[in-house]
C-alpha cells in the first residue's frame, strides 16, 4: 500500500510510539495526583507542553485537548461567551471545524465569509466587516495546501479590536508559524504524533472561559484527566519536527518536484508558490475520481479532504476558488511527507495516470 493522504493523518513516528509507552505501562498514575507516581506523569505532561510550545511564538500557554476540533471549539465559543452578539469573519476555505462552529455561535449575531481568489489564497487587504469580534483564518489549507497572509490579517483584525484564530494544523511542525495571532490550534496526529489529542495556544492575556466544566485541569479551562502517553507521544513528534525541520522540508521540496514531473498532464489547484509543498491538489478533465478511487485500491489518497471525499458533497474549497461542482469531481489531492520516498511518488504516479488515461 502506497501512502499518500498526509493531510488526513500521518503515520505515527516511531520516536513517538517510544515516548507512549512507558505512559501506558508502569507510568499509569494520573498526572493530577499529588503521590510520586503522579508527580512523575505530571513532569512528563510539562515536558510535552513545552516541546509542543517550542515551536509556537513566545509569550503563550499551551492548553491541551482532545485534537485541533475542540481546540478550535474552545477558542471560538471561549472568547466570544460573553458577547450577546458575536461578530465572527472566517476565511471561506476554512475546516468545518472553524466554520461550523464560527455559524453556530454567530447565530445571535453576524458571520462573514471572507473570499479566496482562483490561487486559493484571502488578499491581505481584504474587506473586513465593520463590526467584529474574532477573524479565524488557516495557515495552510487543508484541501489544497496554500498559505495564508497570517500576519498581516492578524493585524487587520487586532487594528479593529477583534481577536485572531489560527488554524495551524497543517503548518504546525512543517512550516514556521507566525507571530501575530491570539489563539493558535493544532493537532498531533498529523506530524506524525497520536490521534486524540491537540492543543490550543492562547496568548498571555486572552481570556477564555472553559467549554468542559469538572475537576479544573489545564489552567481552568479544560476540566478531565489528562493522558500522559497522548502529552508525550504529541510532545515527543513536535521535538522530532523540530530536530528535522530541515531535513523534512528538503525531502518534501524533492518529492514535489517528483511528482510535478510525473504528473505533468494535471492542472494544479491552488498557487503553485504560496502553498506548502506536501500537499498536490490535481485536476484532469473529464476524470471520474469516484472510478479512479475504486481502481486504485493499493493507493491511499483522497477526493479533495477527508471529509469531503465520504459525503458526495462539492468541496467548499473547490468551489471557492472557482471551479464548479463537475470540475471539482475532477480533483483528486496527494499528500506526501517524512516517510514517503521518490519511489513511492513515481509507482504511484504511473499507476494513477494509466488509470486516468484508460478512462479519457
Ligand atoms: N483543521 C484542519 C485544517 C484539519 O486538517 C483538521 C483535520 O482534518 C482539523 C482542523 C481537525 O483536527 P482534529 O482531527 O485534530 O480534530
Amino acid at each position: 500500500m502506497i501512502y499518500l493522504d498526509y493531510q488526513a493523518t500521518t503515520p505515527l513516528a516511531p520516536e513517538a510510539l517510544a515516548a507512549m509507552q512507558p505512559w501506558l505501562a508502569s507510568g499509569f498514575a494520573n498526572p493530577h495526583s499529588p503521590h510520586r507516581l503522579g508527580r512523575a506523569a505530571a513532569a512528563a505532561v510539562d515536558v510535552a507542553r513545552d516541546q509542543v510550545a517550542a515551536l509556537l511564538p513566545p509569550g503563550g500557554r499551551v492548553i491541551f485537548t482532545s485534537g485541533a476540533s475542540e481546540a478550535i471549539n474552545l477558542a471560538i465559543k471561549g472568547s466570544l461567551a460573553s458577547r450577546p452578539r458575536p461578530a465572527i469573519a472566517a476565511s471561506a476555505i476554512e475546516h468545518a471545524a472553524v466554520l461550523d462552529t464560527a455559524r453556530f455561535v454567530a447565530r445571535s449575531g453576524a458571520f462573514h465569509a471572507l473570499p479566496v481568489g482562483g490561487d486559493g489564497v484571502v488578499a491581505p487587504d481584504a474587506e473586513l466587516p465593520e463590526a467584529l469580534d474574532l477573524l479565524a483564518v488557516m495557515h495552510v489549507n487543508n484541501e489544497i495546501g496554500t498559505i495564508q497572509p497570517i500576519a498581516d490579517l492578524a493585524a487587520r483584525a487586532q487594528a479593529k479590536g477583534a481577536l485572531f484564530l489560527c488554524d495551524a494544523v497543517q503548518s504546525y511542525g512543517r512550516i514556521a508559524i507566525p507571530h501575530g495571532p491570539d489563539m493558535i490550534a493544532l493537532s498531533a496526529h498529523k506530524i506524525h504524533g497520536p490521534k486524540g489529542i491537540g492543543a490550543l495556544w492562547v496568548r498571555e492575556g486572552v481570556e477564555l472561559e472553559p467549554l468542559i466544566h469538572g475537576g479544573g485541569q489545564e489552567q481552568g479551562l479544560r476540566s478531565g484527566t489528562l493522558s500522559p502517553a497522548l502529552c508525550a507521544g504529541f510532545g515527543a513528534a513536535a521535538a522530532l519536527a523540530a530536530r528535522q525541520s530541515q531535513a523534512d522540508a528538503d525531502h518534501v521540496e524533492a518529492l514535489w518536484r517528483t511528482a510535478r514531473a510525473a504528473f505533468a498532464g494535471w492542472t494544479l489547484n491552488g498557487d503553485a508558490d504560496r502553498r506548502y509543498h506536501g500537499n498536490m491538489n490535481l485536476r484532469r478533465e473529464g476524470l471520474d475520481v469516484a472510478r479512479l478511487m475504486s481502481n486504485l485500491r493499493d493507493i491511499a489518497f483522497s477526493a479533495g479532504s477527508a471529509c469531503a471525499s465520504g459525503s458526495g458533497r462539492t468541496s467548499h474549497v473547490l468551489s471557492a476558488i472557482g471551479l464548479t461542482s463537475a470540475q471539482a469531481k475532477n480533483c483528486i489531492r496527494l499528500g506526501f511527507g517524512r516517510y514517503t520516498s521518490a519511489d513511492d511518488v513515481e509507482s504511484a504516479a504511473e499507476m494513477i495516470n494509466a488509470a486516468a488515461d484508460a478512462q479519457i
